[in-house]
């Protein structure tokens, strides 16, 4: 039989949901407008894992009075938390927990200690666990029941980094099942534990990738995605001055969207919403009552929907030693990728010479050295992916004439066209890509 728990939805509130004791009690009121049952997933306040991230910095560099006074001035700000957010009993126990978190994150400035990954992911990991647990204890200050459960009791990843949503399945049916009368329950995203059974993380904005996995796992009704921004724009809010909210999209054009660079989702995260078929919507926690994204497995109405971009990508242009690309050129060339790990992002060939994209490049080095056993090799750093999304059908005229009319002046190094129906992703030099952005804007939407 098949476990599904199709009365649950799940909301993931983002970092600025819970950025601020004002933000903390909006949200209180927000998920409590119902009594439907709601698995809440929350991520850190904002800048708490930026906080984190260089306090271990300092941590890997030996720097230890920086890390000092960065984590002092973060304790503070959460015992300003406590003071502001709870009273009475709920304030000494909100402050007896901060302490207890950054008695453990002290615990690492020890110069007898070797830090490494493994203590980095813990620290990492304390900005949810901060978020969680005192937002729990304002409901109950307020007199909200909820259960808060751990999410490193049930978000796993495998030795590829892989969720593991069977395992995530089970012991989340056994929970859910042993509260058949609660309604509420919060837990954190973003954090899971490793297929050593070590503290790990998702990657940064992976609180929405554990929205997505636990409404997968338990075959919840929705996923509610809530940020600060009134749904998927038509291009990036951030380079582009005039963007508007995309009411619908297909799970294969969010796909594509959030892989090439659109914030608002984790890379990953529409994934295990699509496999089960579960609507993911995109909400606003400062607007509720805009009416956002509906991601769904609806039938796209064809058209361009939005333009998306992924920086910090290296081009590598391969060629191959023979005059002609023989077969089992690009075996070989794809074997070196895989044997390190690297996805490709993008690919276009020509007779002699494959050009390739990855935005990993911890083994670059490696790569090329056997690369070059094969081929010349031609490393192009600085690069920029913009993907065009939307439904293209390949059968209709006009959709590659209308990006490369927008690209018209600008060099463009790659085109990938043809590989889905939903994506055109041209790659350009990173100085042109806030041009680019622009220029797609007017071209394609008449912004
Ligand atoms: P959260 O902390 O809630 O997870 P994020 O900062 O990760 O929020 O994602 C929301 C942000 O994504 C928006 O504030 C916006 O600047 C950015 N963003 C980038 N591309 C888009 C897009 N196409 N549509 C909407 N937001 C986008
Ligand atoms: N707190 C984590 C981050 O800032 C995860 C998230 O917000 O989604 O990346
Ligand atoms: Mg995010």
């Amino acid at each position: 039989m098949s476990i599904a728990f199709k009365d649950f939805k799940i909301l993931k509130f983002g970092g600025t949901s819970v950025g601020s004791v004002e933000r903390m009690q909006n949200l209180a009121k927000l998920i409590t407008v119902d009594e439907s049952k709601k698995i809440v997933v929350l991520s850190a306040m904002s800048g708490t894992t930026n906080a984190l991230v260089k306090i271990s910095e300092y941590l890997y560099a030996g720097k230890n009075k920086e890390a000092e006074s960065d984590i002092n001035a973060l304790y503070q700000k959460y015992i300003d938390v406590c003071e502001n957010l709870l009273k009475d009993e709920y304030k000494d126990k909100g402050k007896t927990f901060v302490n207890s978190v950054f008695d453990i994150i002290r615990h690492f400035r020890n110069e007898a200690f070797t830090f490494t990954s493994k203590e980095e992911k813990i620290i990492l990991a304390q900005g949810e666990i901060l978020s969680t647990n005192l937002f729990h204890l304002y409901l109950q200050q307020i007199g909200i029941k909820s259960i808060l459960l751990n999410a490193l009791d049930f978000v796993r990843i495998d030795e590829n980094n892989e969720p593991d949503i069977d395992f995530t399945r089970q012991v989340l049916s056994d929970i859910l099942k042993n509260h058949p009368n609660d309604n509420l329950f919060i837990t954190q995203g973003y954090i899971c534990r490793n297929a050593y059974g070590d503290i790990d993380n998702l990657r940064r904005g992976g609180s929405d990738y554990t929205a997505s996995i636990v409404g997968a796992a338990i075959r919840a009704s929705e996923i509610q995605i809530w940020t600060d921004i009134d749904g998927m724009h038509n291009n990036d809010p951030r380079i582009v001055s005039r963007t508007y909210p995309v009411n619908y999209l297909s799970f294969d054009e969010a796909a594509e969207l959030a892989y090439f660079g659109a914030k608002i989702l984790h890379p990953a995260c529409i994934l295990p919403a699509q496999k089960e078929q579960i609507p993911v919507l995109l909400k606003n926690t400062m607007q509720p009552q805009a009416f956002g994204t509906i991601i769904a497995n609806t039938f796209p109405n064809e058209g361009f929907k939005a333009v998306a971009a992924k920086d910090g990508i290296t081009a590598l242009q391969i060629k191959s030693y023979r005059m002609l690309l023989a077969y089992g050129f690009l075996r070989a060339i794809f074997e070196i990728f895989e044997r390190y790990k690297t996805p490709i992002d993008m690919i276009t060939t020509s007779e002699v010479a494959v050009s390739v994209t990855i935005d990993d490049t911890k083994h670059l080095n490696e790569i090329i050295e056997e690369l070059k056993q094969i081929a010349s090799v031609e490393v192009f750093p600085e690069q920029t992916i913009i993907c065009i999304a939307g439904y293209l059908p390949k059968n209709k005229p006009g959709y590659i004439f209308k990006v490369a009319e927008a690209l018209k002046d600008i060099p463009v190094s790659m085109v990938s066209y043809g590989g889905s129906d939903y994506n055109i992703s041209v790659l350009v030099h990173q100085k042109y890509k806030k041009l680019a952005m622009e220029q797609l804007n007017k071209v394609l939407f008449n912004l």
